[in-house]
Parts: structure tokens; C-alpha cells; sequence
């Protein structure tokens, strides 16, 4: 083993003092399911659940979730008593699997984990079930009014899991630790249809009713629930989109790549393992790019540009039925080997479609938006092997998991070359395939099956463990995004109308280029006369649209407020939001503004957004 021992002991992992840190001894402490979720408070290890069944209604009128769980563990079991996390939920009663009722009692209420849910068992029960309510409180819960649906007519409501918000709509065992098959029965109203994570409807059914199953293990984060007017359309044999009707031609026009994406994901890392791989597009305000639940992706309609510009998000989500589902952070310290890998896998199958040029200005922007973020982060918050004891683990998604993730990989493959890198990844996949995993076992296969065997000595422990970006991160090189940097130059020394024809074939990623490079000292007359030949403040392209308003509020550029407050009131991706009310809050004028545009946005955006948004004006 090469990497430095000492820093796990100074990251507490090991707490007895007697043990000696050997190789050994990690394998031993691993097998023996001694490394703990420290954001769970259930009994996951002891007594862990094997598969649940949802019986729910969804009634929109309340605005809740009414019914029952039914967890079935092992019969053979050394206590009983069986502890759930659950979080705002109203509890009515539990019973086992003969119809006795059980005693329940919870624990002190956290305001990060919620409550210990702990059940007492009758030394016969063979499982239990729990008839229960969600509240308003329920935070992986998004209720939708009709208008603010694409069609205006339907609500709409959907759930979002990760990190550790399930427990919030389930009472169960909610840790990326465990891993549980699942069905479930859905009720909707009229007109509705249910989708999940499992094996899904193609056409609403009259009767209201739809019932899913799960076969594969998946972490409980993972179950995932949409309700909605929605129609289903095929892209190829085994992919199609979910969506409201009056979206459903464009997304699928918008996808239409969805089939050749997973072919070539295959070719890469091995067979596809969940069967169909559908995506659902959600209403504006989904907080995500996208959610990679499994066998449907949940997608923010924010990638629908028009021009097939912004898919690499369901190349990344994809890529996650791999790196994430199919081998799972155990804890989320370890969230990077989540999203590092993800983010590898994505550009890997962006290149295999569009060319190297192309998954190369993804990586630059990527790297870019690395070296921006990694500033605002204390170092602690650096390493990608995190310590998030007491924190929430959604702090843990900045570009430190996703960007330096993927750069530590592409510095591996720089140094054993792509073949080798590519045949370990496979393996890698394979060798741990509906297992959950930590850094520290990472890294000893790592050695064991890719760097030993080439006697590579690396610095491994200073990517994993230390705070910044290593000496010998990979250079991105660019040209296509060399001339667009050329080009602003030009630009400031002439005027917009003369980069028309040089800027005729440029994708998205070249003007995000351009308008992230615009130097700080641009005035409001450039930027209008860059609007007024550009039309940027009513770019039909999201991510162009987040920039160049991030650009018009450095510059009090007011022509394009009207339309960045339509925008803010729109959309809930965090990703847009966080940068652009920061932005905001730096002046006293702006944050003035901000606030009052906020008190009308705020009722449209999920938790996961208000949550950081709050925080952020106040
Ligand atoms: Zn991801």
C-alpha cells in the first residue's frame, strides 16, 4: 500500500486504538461491515432491510403521500428490534407480517438527520409494515400547481432522493450503504400516470392504479417517484422519453441520440445491466441537471435547447447506471468515486460520438469551472475523500467530487495509457457490480490491479487526501476554444457585427467560452451592442442564458434584468440559481432587487434550492 496511512487515522476512520493499519486489516474492517454511514441513525448493518414494498396514494389536494411500507429483512436475525430513519413523516401504526400490532418509538428529532425510528419485533415477525402520511414538511417532495406545468391543466409532483431525503417520503433504512429490491403500488387520479425507478407504464391506465418492481439492488436513495400528465414516446428498442404532451415531440427530437449513447457505453464498460433506459423531463423547477435513477432518468427540461447542444447531461446520467448504481459510494465521504467516475465515463462517451475536439471543450470548461469554485472552498473541502461527519451531504456535491474526480482518473490514464486504463475500468466495474464501496478499498485495487503491476509510483494520497489541484493535473488543450478567446480580443478592438461570420458554426460550448472570457472591465455599450447582434438575453439555450446574465449583473447590464427575473422565477436548477443570486448579493442595489424577485420564485423551487437560496440572501 502507498498511500499514507496516518491520514486515515487523522480522518477517523479507525477508532480502536489496538488495531494495526495494514492492508489486511482495511479488507477485514470492510468485510466485516465496520466502516459506518455516519448519516444514517437506522440499524442498516445489524438488521439490514432486503426489499420494500410501497402501497401509496397520491393525493394532490393535501399535497401528501398516504399508505403503507412493507420491509422484509432476514428471518434469521440476532435482535429485534429494527431502526428506520424517517424524517417529518406522521407514523399512524406498524404491524407484522400476521397482522399484530408492534411498538414503535422515535428518537430525539435532528434537524440534519431527522428521527431514529425504532420498531420492537415480535421474535416470530417476518416483517413489517407501516401505514403512514407525508407532510408539508417532506423534503424530497415537489408539489407542482397546474401552472406551473408545461400544460397548465395537470399538477404534477416527483421525489428526489440523494442524498438523504427518501427518508423523508419512506420511513426506511436510508444509507448508500445498503442495497434493497423494491415494488410498489401507486394510486393517482384521473388522467395521471405513475413513473419510478423500476419497470414503468408506456400508456396512463384507466383504472388510476400502476404497479412497479425493482429486481436489481439499489440504494434506497434511489427510489424515485414522478406523477404527472405524461405521455410516453420510443426513441429506439430500448429507450424512450417520459413527458408532458406538449413537450414530448421536442424532448424526443432533443434525445434522439439516447439509443447510440448506451451502445456506446457498452462498448466501453460492459453490458448495460437495468434493462430499458428511459428519461423523464421534468417542469422548470426540478432541482438538478438531472437525477440518474435507475432505468429513468429524471432531466430538467433545461436541456431541451433545440439543437441537441446541451446532452452531454444524459451521456453523464447514463454513465451513472455504471458509476454510482451499479458500484455505490458507501458513505458519502465518498461521493467522488460517484461523480469522478461519472464524469470520466460521460466525456469518454461524448468523444466516442461527437469526436475528441468536442469531449475536449467539455473537459476545459470542467477544468474551468474547477479552478473557479476551488477558491470559495475551505481546504477541508478540497480533498475527495471528504470528512462530512455533522454536515449535510449535499455539501459535498461541488466540482471537487465531479471535476477533480475526473481529472485524478485522466491523470491515471496519462500514465498507463488508455488501453490499460480502459481494461482496469471494466474490471473495476465488473469486480464490484451491485456492491458499495469506500475510498480506502478503492485505492488498495487500484494498487493491486493497475499500478502495481506497472511498478508506478504516483501521488495518489495527494489527489485523495490533500486540499488543490496536484502539479500533475492533465493540460486540456483546446483550439476550438483557443480562436473563441481569439475572438474576444478582436471583438474589443471592433464591434460585434464583424464576429457574425467567424462565429457562424460555433456550438454552445464555444459561446459559453466566449462569455465566460469577456474581460471585467466590458461596458454596458458592448454588452448591448453584443445583445442587439446576439440576442443573448433571449437565447433559447439555458446555460448560454445563465452566463450572459452572470456577465450582465457584473456589468449592471439592465436591458437583460427584465428577462433574468422571468428566468429566476422559471427555472429551479441550483446550478443556475446559486451563482446568479450571489452574484446579485454583492451589490446593495442588486441584492435589493434579488429579494423582492425571490418572494415570487421562491413557492416554485424544491428544497434542495430554497434551501441554498435562503442561506444565500440572508
Ligand atoms: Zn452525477
Amino acid at each position: 500500500m502507498k498511500y499514507h496511512l496516518s491520514t486515515l487515522v487523522f480522518l477517523g476512520i479507525y477508532t480502536m486504538s489496538s488495531c494495526s493499519y495494514s492492508e489486511e486489516n482495511i479488507k477485514k474492517e470492510v468485510s466485516n461491515h465496520l466502516i459506518m454511514d455516519s448519516h444514517t441513525l437506522s440499524n442498516y448493518k445489524e438488521l439490514p432491510i432486503k426489499h420494500s414494498h410501497l402501497d401509496l396514494e397520491v393525493d394532490f389536494e393535501n399535497k401528501l403521500l398516504r399508505g403503507s411500507v412493507t420491509h422484509n429483512f432476514n428471518e434469521d436475525r440476532d435482535t429485534d428490534l429494527l431502526i428506520l430513519d424517517s424524517k417529518h413523516l406522521e407514523i399512524d401504526s406498524v404491524k407484522d407480517h400476521q397482522g399484530d400490532h408492534l411498538n414503535f418509538e422515535f428518537g430525539n428529532f435532528d434537524e440534519l438527520l431527522g428521527s431514529k425510528f425504532s420498531i420492537q419485533l415480535y421474535k416470530e415477525s417476518k416483517s413489517v409494515t407501516i401505514f403512514y402520511k407525508t407532510t408539508s414538511k417532506s423534503e424530497a417532495l415537489d408539489w407542482l400547481m397546474p401552472n406551473q406545468t408545461a400544460g397548465k391543466r395537470f399538477p404534477f409532483m416527483y421525489t428526489q432522493g440523494q442524498s438523504i431525503f427518501t427518508r423523508s417520503w419512506i420511513p426506511i433504512q436510508d444509507t448508500p450503504g445498503l442495497r434493497i429490491t423494491y415494488s410498489a403500488n401507486i394510486k393517482t387520479p384521473k388522467n395521471m400516470m405513475a413513473v419510478m425507478s423500476a419497470s414503468n407504464p408506456q400508456v396512463q391506465h384507466s383504472e388510476n392504479s400502476y404497479n412497479f418492481e425493482m429486481k436489481q439492488p439499489i440504494p434506497p436513495y434511489l427510489i424515485a417517484l414522478a406523477v404527472g400528465n405524461l405521455q410516453f414516446k420510443s426513441v429506439d428498442y430500448r429507450t424512450g422519453v417520459y413527458a408532458e404532451p406538449s413537450m414530448l415531440d421536442e424532448c424526443v427530437d432533443e434525445l434522439t441520440d439516447m439509443g447510440k449513447m448506451v451502445d456506446v457505453a457498452e462498448n466501453l464498460y460492459g453490458k448495460y445491466d437495468w434493462d430499458r433506459y428511459d428519461v423523464i423531463v421534468l417542469p422548470p423547477s426540478f432541482p438538478f441537471g438531472g437525477m440518474e435513477n435507475p432505468r429513468l432518468t429524471f432531466a430538467t427540461p433545461t436541456i431541451i435547447a433545440g439543437d441537441r447542444s446541451l446532452v452531454s447531461l444524459i451521456a453523464h446520467e447514463l454513465a451513472h447506471s455504471w458509476s454510482g448504481n451499479l458500484v455505490t459510494n458507501a458513505t458519502w465521504n465518498d461521493f467522488w468515486l460517484n461523480e469522478g467516475f461519472t464524469v470520466y465515463f460521460e466525456r469518454r462517451i461524448m468523444e466516442s460520438l461527437y469526436g475528441k475536439d468536442y469531449s475536449e471543450m467539455l473537459a476545459l470548461l470542467g477544468y474551468q469551472d474547477l479552478v473557479e469554485e476551488i477558491n470559495d472552498l475551505e481546504p477541508d473541502m478540497q480533498l475527495l475523500r471528504l470528512n462530512m461527519l455533522g454536515k449535510h451531504p449535499d455539501d459535498a456535491m461541488t466540482d471537487i467530487a465531479y471535476e477533480k474526480g475526473y481529472f485524478f482518473l485522466r491523470m491515471l490514464e496519462d500514465h498507463v495509457g488508455r488501453e490499460k486504463m480502459d481494461s482496469f475500468l471494466l474490471r473495476y466495474f465488473n469486480d464490484h457490480k451491485f456492491k458499495t464501496i469506500i475510498t480506502e478499498e478503492f485505492i488498495i485495487y487500484l494498487e493491486n490491479n493497475l499500478l502495481n503491476e506497472y511498478n508506478e509510483k504516483l501521488n495518489i494520497n495527494e489527489w485523495i487526501f490533500e486540499p488543490g489541484i496536484p502539479a500533475n493535473c492533465p493540460k486540456v488543450k483546446s483550439v476550438r476554444f483557443e480562436n473563441a478567446a481569439s475572438l474576444v480580443d478582436d471583438f474589443m478592438f471592433s464591434d460585434a457585427r464583424s464576429l457574425k461570420e467567424k462565429t457562424a458554426n460555433w456550438s454552445t460550448h464555444e459561446w459559453l467560452h466566449f462569455i465566460k472570457h469577456l474581460p471585467n472591465n466590458i461596458n454596458v455599450d458592448q454588452l448591448r451592442d453584443l445583445d442587439n447582434v446576439f440576442n443573448f438575453s433571449h437565447s433559447g439555450n439555458s446555460e448560454i442564458l445563465a452566463l450572459w446574465f452572470l456577465q450582465s449583473i457584473k456589468s449592471d447590464y439592465q436591458p437583460a434584468f427584465e428577462n433574468l427575473e422571468i428566468f429566476l422565477i422559471k427555472i429551479g436548477r441550483r446550478k443556475f440559481l446559486q451563482p446568479l443570486y450571489l452574484e446579485l448579493s454583492k451589490s446593495k442595489k442588486h441584492k435589493i432587487w434579488a429579494k423582492e424577485v425571490y418572494k415570487k420564485a421562491r413557492d416554485n423551487y424544491h428544497y434542495v434550492s430554497f434551501n441554498t437560496i435562503d442561506k444565500l440572501l440572508n
